[in-house]
């Protein structure tokens, strides 16, 4: 049996079970990963810590509480494209060659840069930046900033691979990849560490840079992993004008 298959013959409760542990294990390895390479690599001279300042005295123990929510709605979540499964308004192919597999994944990372600037955006605005203002607590972010955030903002960021599965039949893998490659790109834009200081603020090896300047300055910045739709809508900040400020 395939495994979407699989998936769609689990009941309610096997898939909101999976969905905690799945994301549970992956935030808790990641970040445990994330902390454990820049570490490394710091002591090793490559790259540098991008806020040499102290943390808030009660950051972790916030980060952890908040991201033990987004957990929750994330892998509670789960229910929500199996449920879409169950009604027939989305299916998944049984099998896919590589290069659609790829080429499924790339359109999803693309998307999840679109989808997220535009949540981003709008949790910028007057009427749902309380929502956002949990996130930005952490001016110093860590990698358990991750997912640090409203559980507001864990809905509209958790919900990405909803709209393409109602217009395309994804492969399931193609799909399962996009939590755990995505939080991979977050845990480097929370990571505090600029890994390739000698590139540019808008090459694809600054994504750590650009969203640590978010954080420091947050008007601007709002996109992901890649500097596209910051650079479409005019929404860059420019190195030299987020200098940290203390809070
Ligand atoms: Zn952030
Ligand atoms: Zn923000």
């Amino acid at each position: 049996m395939d495994a979407g298959t699989w998936f769609t013959q689990l009941n309610a409760w096997q898939v909101m079970a999976l969905g905690l542990v799945f994301f549970g294990a992956i935030y808790g390895l990641g970040g445990l990963a994330m902390s454990l390479l820049t570490r490394t690599l710091a002591g090793l001279g490559l790259g540098r810590p991008l806020d040499t300042r102290a943390l808030k005295p009660d950051q972790l123990q916030r980060e952890w509480r908040q991201s033990f929510y987004s957990i929750l709605v994330f892998g509670l979540g789960m229910i929500v494209p199996w449920g879409f499964l169950q009604l027939g308004w989305a299916h998944l192919t049984p099998t896919a060659g590589a290069g659609r597999i790829a080429l499924e994944i790339l359109v999803l990372l693309i998307w999840n840069d679109v989808h997220f600037w535009l949540n981003h955006r709008l949790l910028h605005t007057k009427r749902l930046v309380r929502y956002h203002g949990d996130h930005h607590r952490s001016v110093v972010t860590t990698p358990w900033s991750t997912y640090s955030f409203h559980p507001i903002e864990a809905l509209m960021l958790g919900n990405i691979i909803l709209l393409p599965m109602l217009v395309h039949d994804f492969y399931f893998w193609s799909l399962a990849s996009v939590p755990l490659l995505s939080l991979i790109l977050n845990l480097i834009g929370h990571s505090n560490y600029d890994f390739f200081p000698k590139v540019s603020d808008t090459h694809p090896l600054a994504a750590s840079r650009r969203h640590h300047l978010h954080h420091a300055r947050p008007a601007g910045n709002y996109g992901f992993a890649l500097p596209f739709m910051d650079q479409l809508m005019g929404t860059q900040v420019k190195t030299g004008t987020a200098q940290p400020t203390s809070h």
